[in-house]
């Protein structure tokens, strides 16, 4: 079992960097994401964005995943692949992104609606950002994984909705997935302790109905058991004293998607 890899200063402006790029991807995909958009023509188009800014895609052959993004429609939780499919008007999808630039590795993921979505999905999705916010919350100095994943799981819970347990955060940096495992579920207190110089990638993945999952025989997708759907947001979070330093932002998505209401 490998150990938690603690980065340097310098070394968490390069992850920096990198989330940075990740989350101006997002927002290329925020600029074009509409129905009657094929998925895989996101997939294009962030990649040739993340090659153009000196970045490769982390996903891309990772463990023999075939794409740049991880694209993952409705009842869908992560991992799904790009392909033909056709947006449309009240889908949702999860746009997970990863880049390595530098030799340094950021990773955030969003949950677009697409068109006019059903107020108890769109619900969902703000639910799981508010469990991501409160999962950051937890990651500093003197904190334990098991206080992130608490904080993610009680709000979820409280609303009614099903926590992924099959699938976790993680440390990331020199690799997309590092130690250590940044479950979305657990106790408070528990846990590997938090320290400066650890990034971890907090991603809360929340179902709406229940929590059980399947995994598909293409070896990748994973969806919600009871085929309700499923919302994920992710960011890249530098533990700090005091408050957490979030690498990844949302900020270029929501101002794409700000100008497009
Ligand atoms: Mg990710
Ligand atoms: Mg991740």
């Amino acid at each position: 079992m490998s150990k938690i890899n603690y980065k340097s200063v310098e070394e968490i402006e390069l992850i920096r960097e990198s989330s940075l790029l990740v989350s101006k991807t997002l927002a290329e995909v925020a600029k074009v994401i509409r129905a009657g958009v094929k998925t895989i023509t996101l997939n294009d188009l962030a990649e040739t964005f993340i090659r153009d800014h000196g970045g490769v895609p982390a996903f891309l052959n990772y463990n023999g995943f075939p794409y740049s993004l991880c694209i993952s429609l409705n009842d869908q939780v992560v991992h799904g692949f790009p392909g033909s499919y056709e947006l449309k008007d009240g889908d949702i999808v999860s746009v997970d992104c990863g880049v390595v630039l530098n030799n340094f590795v950021g990773d955030s993921a969003y949950t677009f609606p697409i068109g006019e979505v059903d107020p108890g999905t769109l619900k969902l999705l703000q639910v799981t950002k508010e469990c991501l916010n409160l999962g950051v919350e937890k990651a500093i100095v003197g904190m334990r994984v098991g206080d992130i994943a608490y904080a993610v799981q009680e709000h979820a819970e409280k609303n009614g909705y099903g926590v992924v347990k099959e699938l976790v955060g993680h440390g990331v940096g020199y690799k997309l997935h590092e130690k250590p495992e940044v479950p979305n579920y657990g106790k408070r207190g528990s846990g590997a302790k938090l320290e400066e110089g650890m990034v971890i990638a907090i991603e809360p993945m929340i179902n709406a109905g229940r929590a059980a999952v399947k995994f598909w025989s293409d070896g990748w997708t994973v969806s919600a058991s009871d085929g309700k759907p499923s919302a994920h947001y992710e960011h890249t979070v530098a533990i700090k004293k005091g408050k957490p330093d979030i690498l990844s932002t949302f900020k270029f998505v929501e101002e794409v998607l700000e100008q497009k209401k």
